[in-house]
């Protein structure tokens, strides 16, 4: 009995559910803490990613929390189950990085947060746009600088253009939203279509109509084989002369090589991405001083009508709130009944 009683501010307590955090940042610690507060489990937070080395750091605990770039691969899962863990908690939306029959086969029950903030991912698509459009960051740098010239940032009228949204889930039906307030038409992309983007007057087309009637084409689709790679030369091609691109779901639904001869082409006018394909190797830490070994990324780093983004834009305060609150009781959930309304399970 001694081993398992903690002293709590003077106070004799249970402890809680070990949890074990990876690629942890202070803003992550802030809002689990804060989700944390009665200290219902005890929480180890770790800034590394988790993968089949990390994973060993885990042994003992009941249950680890991982997030998008974290290697969820079958190695993983199988050093996480041998050190006892039974729970795997997503403190994200997707999941494309976890092996999911893996984790069934190995009995670890694996949870996500599906919804935290639709809002903040479809308001940062368009900042993105907004920003690309009137070249707000060339704008800011010469104002600073002293250059009152407008040269070089003529924008475009928003209102009264066509924008193409693929995939009209959560975060797709807010885009919708948001351009239809801008006063734009929008054409939609499902495998199933959406009753409340209906009702907000948009059109479902074909893919193929999409990028052909499109100006702007914006990407709200989970990861999964079917849309791997779906914006590639062939459907660069498909696509409006001088279109913009808008990536905020996930890097490999589009051929960043493909975009790389859409952009010297002219044919793509315009990228803004938070995603990128091989951003596990760069994204979420401060690179600075080192030597970009990432050829492609440098190439993408050179345009000038390209704007990029670090996989921020689920980053707000609203949103890491619901995103601790929501982990933490999928987790009591779990241990409670076996089973919790935000489990994953293979297809
Ligand atoms: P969601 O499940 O609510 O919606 C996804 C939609 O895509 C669904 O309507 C689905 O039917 C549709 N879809 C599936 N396959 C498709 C296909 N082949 N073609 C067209 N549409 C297809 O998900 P959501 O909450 O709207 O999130 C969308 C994506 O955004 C997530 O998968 C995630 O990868 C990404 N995301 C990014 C961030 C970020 O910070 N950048 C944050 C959260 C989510």
């Amino acid at each position: 009995m001694r081993d398992r009683l903690h002293l709590f501010h003077g106070s004799l307590k249970l402890p809680g559910m070990k949890v074990i955090f990876y690629s942890m940042k202070s803003y992550d610690e802030h809002y689990f803490s804060q989700a944390n507060e009665d200290e219902r489990y005890e929480l180890v937070f770790h800034e590394f990613k988790l993968d089949a080395n990390s994973a060993k750091l885990a042994a003992g605990a009941e249950a680890v929390c991982a997030f998008v770039n974290d290697h969820l691969d079958r190695a993983t899962l199988e050093v996480l189950h041998q050190g006892g863990t039974q729970f795997l908690a997503m403190r994200c939306a997707g999941f494309n990085n976890v092996d999911l029959r893996a984790a069934q086969e190995l009995g670890i029950s694996v949870v996500r947060v599906p919804a935290y903030s639709p809002y903040a991912v479809a308001e940062h698509t368009l900042a993105l746009l907004l920003a690309l459009n009137r070249r707000l960051y060339r704008a800011y740098n010469r104002v600073r600088e002293g250059n009152f010239s407008l040269e070089g940032l003529v924008g475009f009228d928003l209102h009264g253009k066509t924008v193409g949204v693929v995939g009209t889930g959560k975060i797709g039906l807010e885009v919708v939203r948001l351009f239809k307030g801008f006063g734009c038409e929008v054409l939609c992309n499902d495998v199933k279509e959406n009753d409340a983007a209906l009702e907000l007057g948009v059109t479902y087309v074909t893919r193929e109509v999409l990028l052909a009637r499109s100006d702007i084409v914006t990407l709200h689709c989970p990861l999964v084989e079917a849309t791997r790679h779906m914006i590639d030369a062939a459907a660069i091609a498909e696509m409006k002369s001088g279109v913009m691109l808008l990536n905020t779901s996930r890097g490999a639904l589009v051929d960043t090589s493909a975009v790389i001869g859409g952009l010297k082409s002219g044919k793509i006018g315009y990228l803004g991405i938070d995603v990128y394909e091989e951003e596990d190797n760069l994204f979420f830490e401060d690179q600075s001083t080192r030597i970009m070994q990432d050829d492609v990324f440098a190439r993408l780093l050179t345009f000038p009508n390209v704007l990029i983004t670090g996989h921020q834009a689920f980053l707000t305060s609203h949103a890491l709130t619901q995103i601790a609150g929501t982990t933490l009781q999928n987790l009591e959930e779990l241990s409670e009944t076996g089973s919790c309304a935000n489990q994953l399970f293979c297809s």
